[in-house]
């Protein structure tokens, strides 16, 4: 299985020549990578893992231009039924749900949202940045209500004949599930936090992977999002967990499991 992180939290795996698409975004930051329109159209399956605008708001654009079925919660469904996507273009999902398609099964697990910090949320609002990316500010101000996570945030197993992945959106997990241990590779959001470096240590410990693999580190949608310090997060990474492997992708880079 290969895979290819787009920036924010877009990730495509593919096998052969299926393809699995998750939160595809355009970033805010038009000094970043910008993924292109047509390979996200290419793909024929959409995953998303909580309705928040940076994993939403651009997959009615994606759907226009390509032939691809979404798979979201309800609270998302509806979100993209408010953006006029035709409900024979959705599957809703519940956590216990597996999708087969092609070379790939896909376990639904229930999920849940990273809260913001404190110090995390002071750091945002009282920043020069503020000023300088107020136009942003104002259009993520206008569409945060219509963008709701509601509780419903989810998170896959994606296996294949040999490999076992888990993908999370968002990083967090919910105390009352049993999760997948020792996959081949996990994919970790970092984004959200002041203390990430500490808080994140955990949910590795308690889900044994081989490999992790970061996103969503990146600044793609200021002043909101920060840049994550991922030396400083591999450091401390290092010295927890040496004999786990870390990769901190470029963007577009396929990487192989
Ligand atoms: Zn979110």
């Amino acid at each position: 299985m290969e895979l290819k992180w787009f920036g924010t939290a877009s990730v495509m795996y593919q096998e052969g020549e299926d393809k699995l698409l998750f939160d595809p975004f355009f970033p805010l930051n038009k000094k970043l990578y910008q993924p292109s329109l047509a390979e996200y159209a290419e793909v024929k399956h959409i995953f998303i893992t909580h309705g928040h605008f940076d994993h939403l708001i651009d997959v009615p654009k994606i759907l226009a231009k390509g032939q691809a079925t979404v798979y979201c919660s309800e609270i998302v469904a509806n979100t993209l039924q408010q953006d006029g996507v035709e409900s024979d273009r959705i599957v809703i999902l519940n956590p216990g749900d597996s999708i087969e398609t092609g070379p790939f099964t896909i376990n639904v697990i229930k999920g849940r949202h990273i809260v913001f910090d404190k110090w995390m949320l002071f750091k945002t609002i009282c920043n020069y940045r503020m000023l300088v990316y107020h136009a942003n500010f104002r259009k993520m101000l206008k569409v945060s209500s219509k963008f709701q996570e509601g509780g419903q945030t989810l998170l896959y197993q994606i296996k294949t004949k040999d490999k076992h992945v888990v993908h999370l959106g968002s990083l967090n997990l919910p105390e009352d599930q049993v999760y997948p241990k020792n996959m081949d590779m996990l994919l970790i959001p970092l984004q959200g936090r002041s203390d990430l470096n500490d808080y994140t240590m955990p949910y590795i410990k308690l889900l044994e992977p081989k490999t992790v693999l970061l996103h969503h580190f990146d600044d793609s949608f200021p002043p909101v999002s920060s840049t994550v310090d991922t030396k400083e997060f591999s450091k401390k990474f290092k010295e927890c967990f040496p004999e786990i492997e870390l990769i901190v992708p470029r963007y577009g880079e396929v990487v192989t499991i």
